[in-house]
Protein backbone atom coordinates (compact mmCIF):
# COMPACT_ATOMS: atom_id res chain seq x y z
CA UNK A 1 0.00 0.00 0.00
CA UNK A 2 1.28 3.80 -0.97
CA UNK A 3 2.12 6.00 1.53
CA UNK A 4 -0.78 8.76 1.59
CA UNK A 5 -3.28 6.65 0.52
CA UNK A 6 -4.46 6.06 4.24
CA UNK A 7 -6.68 8.51 5.70
CA UNK A 8 -7.95 8.76 9.25
CA UNK A 9 -9.34 6.13 11.25
CA UNK A 10 -13.15 5.42 10.88
CA UNK A 11 -14.50 3.44 13.20
CA UNK A 12 -14.34 -0.64 14.11
CA UNK A 13 -16.16 -3.30 15.22
CA UNK A 14 -15.80 -7.02 16.33
CA UNK A 15 -16.42 -9.89 13.88
CA UNK A 16 -19.03 -11.79 15.21
CA UNK A 17 -19.34 -14.50 12.93
CA UNK A 18 -15.63 -15.02 14.48
CA UNK A 19 -17.07 -16.77 17.22
CA UNK A 20 -14.54 -15.89 20.10
CA UNK A 21 -14.98 -12.35 19.53
CA UNK A 22 -11.10 -12.10 18.91
CA UNK A 23 -11.74 -10.83 15.46
CA UNK A 24 -12.14 -7.09 14.17
CA UNK A 25 -11.88 -4.93 11.53
CA UNK A 26 -10.70 -1.28 11.43
CA UNK A 27 -12.09 1.07 8.80
CA UNK A 28 -9.76 4.00 7.44
CA UNK A 29 -10.76 6.59 4.94
CA UNK A 30 -8.91 5.88 1.64
CA UNK A 31 -7.61 8.44 -0.88
CA UNK A 32 -6.56 6.31 -3.90
CA UNK A 33 -7.58 7.59 -7.41
CA UNK A 34 -10.62 6.31 -9.62
CA UNK A 35 -11.76 4.91 -5.95
CA UNK A 36 -14.27 7.41 -4.56
CA UNK A 37 -16.87 6.41 -2.01
CA UNK A 38 -14.43 3.44 -1.14
CA UNK A 39 -12.61 2.99 2.02
CA UNK A 40 -9.48 0.38 3.68
CA UNK A 41 -10.54 -2.16 5.80
CA UNK A 42 -8.24 -3.99 8.05
CA UNK A 43 -8.86 -7.13 9.79
CA UNK A 44 -7.37 -8.24 12.62
CA UNK A 45 -6.95 -10.65 14.95
CA UNK A 46 -6.10 -12.58 18.41
CA UNK A 47 -5.73 -15.82 18.52
CA UNK A 48 -7.08 -17.26 21.96
CA UNK A 49 -4.09 -16.95 24.66
CA UNK A 50 -2.03 -15.18 22.94
CA UNK A 51 -0.55 -11.90 23.36
CA UNK A 52 0.01 -10.96 19.67
CA UNK A 53 -2.47 -9.10 17.55
CA UNK A 54 -1.50 -10.03 13.72
CA UNK A 55 -3.18 -8.15 10.31
CA UNK A 56 -4.70 -11.09 8.47
CA UNK A 57 -6.37 -9.00 5.42
CA UNK A 58 -6.11 -5.54 4.31
CA UNK A 59 -8.32 -4.48 1.59
CA UNK A 60 -10.60 -1.62 -0.16
CA UNK A 61 -14.06 -1.86 -0.82
CA UNK A 62 -17.02 -0.06 -1.17
CA UNK A 63 -18.35 1.97 1.94
CA UNK A 64 -21.59 2.24 3.24
CA UNK A 65 -22.30 5.43 2.28
CA UNK A 66 -23.14 3.84 -1.09
CA UNK A 67 -21.21 6.88 -2.89
CA UNK A 68 -18.55 3.92 -4.48
CA UNK A 69 -18.50 3.75 -7.76
CA UNK A 70 -19.05 0.03 -8.79
CA UNK A 71 -18.82 -1.90 -11.93
CA UNK A 72 -22.08 -3.68 -12.54
CA UNK A 73 -22.39 -7.13 -11.64
CA UNK A 74 -20.26 -9.73 -13.64
CA UNK A 75 -22.09 -11.59 -16.50
CA UNK A 76 -20.91 -14.61 -18.45
CA UNK A 77 -20.13 -13.52 -22.27
CA UNK A 78 -22.51 -16.16 -23.47
CA UNK A 79 -25.38 -14.99 -21.52
CA UNK A 80 -24.39 -11.49 -22.07
CA UNK A 81 -24.21 -11.35 -25.97
CA UNK A 82 -27.57 -10.19 -27.60
CA UNK A 83 -28.78 -10.15 -30.96
CA UNK A 84 -27.40 -7.43 -33.14
CA UNK A 85 -24.04 -7.97 -31.71
CA UNK A 86 -22.78 -10.58 -34.41
CA UNK A 87 -20.27 -8.57 -36.62
CA UNK A 88 -18.36 -9.68 -39.44
CA UNK A 89 -15.34 -12.05 -38.54
CA UNK A 90 -17.31 -12.87 -35.33
CA UNK A 91 -17.39 -16.53 -35.04
CA UNK A 92 -20.70 -17.51 -32.81
CA UNK A 93 -20.62 -21.33 -32.84
CA UNK A 94 -24.56 -22.59 -31.05
CA UNK A 95 -24.10 -23.78 -27.43
CA UNK A 96 -24.55 -27.63 -26.60
CA UNK A 97 -27.95 -28.60 -26.81
CA UNK A 98 -29.03 -25.20 -28.57
CA UNK A 99 -33.05 -26.06 -28.46
CA UNK A 100 -33.20 -24.30 -31.14
CA UNK A 101 -31.54 -27.03 -33.03
CA UNK A 102 -32.04 -30.83 -33.63
CA UNK A 103 -29.49 -33.60 -34.31
CA UNK A 104 -32.72 -35.96 -35.22
CA UNK A 105 -33.78 -34.76 -38.76
CA UNK A 106 -37.29 -36.50 -37.79
CA UNK A 107 -37.90 -33.71 -35.30
CA UNK A 108 -36.69 -30.80 -37.98
CA UNK A 109 -39.21 -28.42 -38.68
CA UNK A 110 -37.93 -27.86 -41.97
CA UNK A 111 -38.37 -31.51 -43.18
CA UNK A 112 -39.96 -30.56 -46.42
CA UNK A 113 -37.63 -27.88 -47.53
CA UNK A 114 -34.60 -29.99 -46.83
CA UNK A 115 -36.36 -32.91 -48.81
CA UNK A 116 -36.19 -30.24 -51.05
CA UNK A 117 -33.09 -28.83 -51.22
CA UNK A 118 -31.49 -32.17 -51.26
CA UNK A 119 -27.45 -31.93 -51.05
CA UNK A 120 -27.38 -28.78 -49.55
CA UNK A 121 -28.64 -30.07 -46.28
CA UNK A 122 -26.37 -33.37 -46.57
CA UNK A 123 -23.44 -33.92 -44.49
CA UNK A 124 -24.97 -31.26 -42.11
CA UNK A 125 -25.15 -32.01 -38.48
CA UNK A 126 -27.95 -29.73 -37.27
CA UNK A 127 -31.69 -28.77 -38.75
CA UNK A 128 -33.88 -26.45 -37.39
CA UNK A 129 -35.58 -27.39 -34.43
CA UNK A 130 -39.85 -26.88 -34.01
CA UNK A 131 -39.18 -25.06 -31.44
CA UNK A 132 -36.58 -22.83 -32.84
CA UNK A 133 -38.47 -21.94 -36.05
CA UNK A 134 -41.61 -21.23 -33.31
CA UNK A 135 -39.55 -19.02 -31.66
CA UNK A 136 -38.74 -16.89 -35.03
CA UNK A 137 -41.83 -16.89 -36.61
CA UNK A 138 -43.16 -15.68 -32.79
CA UNK A 139 -40.40 -12.67 -32.95
CA UNK A 140 -41.32 -11.68 -36.52
CA UNK A 141 -44.79 -12.27 -35.88
CA UNK A 142 -44.35 -9.44 -32.85
CA UNK A 143 -42.38 -7.23 -35.08
CA UNK A 144 -41.70 -3.82 -37.19
CA UNK A 145 -43.87 -6.25 -40.53
CA UNK A 146 -45.86 -8.18 -37.91
CA UNK A 147 -49.99 -7.96 -38.19
CA UNK A 148 -49.57 -5.69 -35.14
CA UNK A 149 -46.55 -2.99 -36.54
CA UNK A 150 -47.41 0.27 -37.02
CA UNK A 151 -47.48 0.25 -40.72
CA UNK A 152 -49.68 -2.93 -40.67
CA UNK A 153 -52.05 -0.73 -38.26
CA UNK A 154 -52.77 2.21 -40.44
CA UNK A 155 -52.74 -0.09 -43.72
CA UNK A 156 -56.03 -0.58 -45.71
CA UNK A 157 -54.71 -3.65 -47.52
CA UNK A 158 -52.75 -6.63 -46.28
CA UNK A 159 -49.53 -8.45 -47.76
CA UNK A 160 -51.34 -11.41 -48.53
CA UNK A 161 -53.47 -9.38 -51.36
CA UNK A 162 -50.03 -7.31 -52.65
CA UNK A 163 -48.13 -8.01 -55.83
CA UNK A 164 -45.15 -7.42 -54.37
CA UNK A 165 -45.58 -9.95 -51.56
CA UNK A 166 -43.48 -13.26 -52.45
CA UNK A 167 -45.35 -16.44 -50.38
CA UNK A 168 -41.93 -18.32 -48.75
CA UNK A 169 -44.49 -21.31 -48.47
CA UNK A 170 -44.15 -24.58 -46.16
CA UNK A 171 -43.08 -23.76 -43.76
CA UNK A 172 -43.58 -20.13 -43.56
CA UNK A 173 -47.24 -20.56 -45.44
CA UNK A 174 -47.89 -17.28 -43.04
CA UNK A 175 -44.91 -14.80 -44.02
CA UNK A 176 -43.37 -13.92 -47.68
CA UNK A 177 -40.65 -11.32 -48.88
CA UNK A 178 -41.58 -7.89 -49.72
CA UNK A 179 -40.30 -6.75 -53.08
CA UNK A 180 -41.04 -3.25 -52.77
CA UNK A 181 -38.37 -0.89 -52.33
CA UNK A 182 -40.68 1.34 -50.71
CA UNK A 183 -41.97 -0.25 -48.13
CA UNK A 184 -40.38 -3.45 -46.49
CA UNK A 185 -37.96 -4.36 -49.15
CA UNK A 186 -36.20 -7.72 -48.62
CA UNK A 187 -37.91 -8.18 -45.43
CA UNK A 188 -39.93 -11.07 -44.28
CA UNK A 189 -43.44 -9.66 -43.91
CA UNK A 190 -46.25 -11.33 -42.25
CA UNK A 191 -49.47 -11.84 -44.49
CA UNK A 192 -51.34 -10.36 -42.32
CA UNK A 193 -49.39 -6.89 -41.93
CA UNK A 194 -49.75 -4.22 -44.86
CA UNK A 195 -48.85 -0.51 -45.40
CA UNK A 196 -49.56 1.99 -47.90
CA UNK A 197 -47.88 1.11 -50.45
CA UNK A 198 -49.86 -1.97 -51.37
CA UNK A 199 -50.13 -3.06 -54.85
CA UNK A 200 -53.18 -2.30 -54.99
CA UNK A 201 -53.75 1.14 -53.33
CA UNK A 202 -55.97 3.47 -55.23
CA UNK A 203 -54.27 6.66 -56.89
CA UNK A 204 -54.68 9.88 -54.42
CA UNK A 205 -57.96 11.52 -55.98
CA UNK A 206 -59.08 15.14 -55.35
CA UNK A 207 -57.73 18.06 -54.30
CA UNK A 208 -56.25 17.82 -50.31
CA UNK A 209 -55.48 21.41 -50.21
CA UNK A 210 -59.16 22.32 -50.95
CA UNK A 211 -60.04 24.78 -48.43
CA UNK A 212 -56.79 25.36 -46.89
CA UNK A 213 -55.83 29.22 -46.82
CA UNK A 214 -53.32 29.98 -49.44
CA UNK A 215 -49.56 30.89 -48.56
CA UNK A 216 -47.56 32.64 -50.60
CA UNK A 217 -43.69 31.00 -50.14
CA UNK A 218 -42.35 33.70 -51.67
CA UNK A 219 -43.59 36.55 -49.42
CA UNK A 220 -41.39 37.49 -46.41
CA UNK A 221 -43.19 36.41 -43.09
CA UNK A 222 -41.55 39.35 -40.96
S1 LIG B 1 -45.53 -3.29 -50.37
FE1 LIG B 1 -46.48 -3.15 -48.36
S2 LIG B 1 -48.34 -4.41 -48.56
FE2 LIG B 1 -47.00 -4.97 -50.24
S3 LIG B 1 -45.78 -6.70 -49.50
FE3 LIG B 1 -44.58 -4.87 -49.09
S4 LIG B 1 -45.15 -4.32 -47.01
FE4 LIG B 1 -46.73 -5.73 -47.74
Amino acid sequence: MEAGRVGAHLGAHRLAEAGDGHVAVHRFAADVPGYSGWEWQAVVACAAGSTYVTVNEVSLVPSQSGDALQAPEWVPWAERVRPGDLEPGTVMPPEPGDPRLTEDPARSATRGSDDARGRAAKGRRHWLSREGLAGATARWRAGDFGPDGDFAREAHLHCRTCAFYVPCGEPLENFGACTNEFAADGHLVHAAAGCGAHSETPPAGGDHTAGMPAFDDERPVY
